[in-house]
């Protein structure tokens, strides 16, 4: 048996690519994004209320992780990308429908469109419904998960001088708290865990139109190198 499902909408999102994207949501608050919602919900009507909400839920398709074969166990990369553990104790993107799940802040709400922060949505997520976050419900104080009981560590995250000046620019020409963006999604240390850097190597994500190159001066140290105009 099967069902077909289609969007309510589409991220447009801070994040332009996969790495460096945190590994859940509301670690990192300055990611932001807009959830832009296509017809028959782009009008008024459908998010009337939406308003007197702080957050929601959404449920969205890993559009870029999509699979033929569904796979019954997975490498977590939380666990190092070594150990497997089976799909439904993880919250690893190859799943059996590709469903991912994210609680995120709306800041905004407008007819066919909602401001979110504390993303962790890649551009283009298709978006498949929203709900709105139920404290009395979906808060769970004795709750426990000994596979993640905590957030991930976080490590130091250091500027040059001129990918300081260069982030604070393009922050104020985009707009946004590019600045946080950085420093909160670096500082989850978004190398593979199996990776021990070397100062040399030097790593890269895209965050708005900006690409940020940075490198591990020391193994729990980020120095962020530069902050240009992408060119992709
Ligand atoms: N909070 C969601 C959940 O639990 O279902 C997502 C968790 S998943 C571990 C988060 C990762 O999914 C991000 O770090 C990013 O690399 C990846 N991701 C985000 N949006 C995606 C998309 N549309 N397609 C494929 N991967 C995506």
């Amino acid at each position: 048996m099967s069902y077909s499902v289609s969007p309510i909408g589409f991220v447009r999102s801070c994040f332009k690519e996969k790495f460096a994207i945190p590994r859940q949501p509301q670690l990192a608050p300055a990611a932001r994004g807009i959830l832009e919602l296509v017809a028959p919900f782009d009008q008024g009507d459908a998010v009337q209320g939406l308003e007197q909400v702080s957050h929601v839920w959404l449920l969205f398709l890993f559009h870029q992780a999509l699979e033929e074969k569904p796979r019954l166990k997975v490498r977590p990369p939380r666990l190092g990308g070594n150990k497997s553990m089976g799909v439904f104790a993880t919250r690893a993107t190859h799943r059996p429908n590709g469903i991912g799940q994210s609680v995120v802040k709306l800041e905004k709400v407008e007819a066919g469109r909602l401001l979110l922060s504390g993303i962790d949505l890649l551009d283009g997520t298709p978006v498949l419904d929203i709900k709105p976050y139920v404290p009395y419900a979906d808060r769970v104080d004795d709750a426990r998960n000994d596979i993640a009981n905590a957030a991930p560590r976080l490590i130091a995250v250091q500027w040059s001088d001129a990918a300081q000046v260069q982030a604070y620019e393009h922050a104020t020409r985009l707009a946004e708290p590019l600045v946080q963006l950085i420093e909160q999604c670096l500082a989850q240390d978004p190398r593979p865990a199996y990776q021990t850097p070397s100062p040399e190597r030097h790593y890269g994500a895209q965050f708005w139109d900006v690409d940020v190159r940075w490198h591990y001066p020391q193994p729990d140290v980020i120095r962020v190198l530069e902050v240009i105009a992408a060119n992709r």
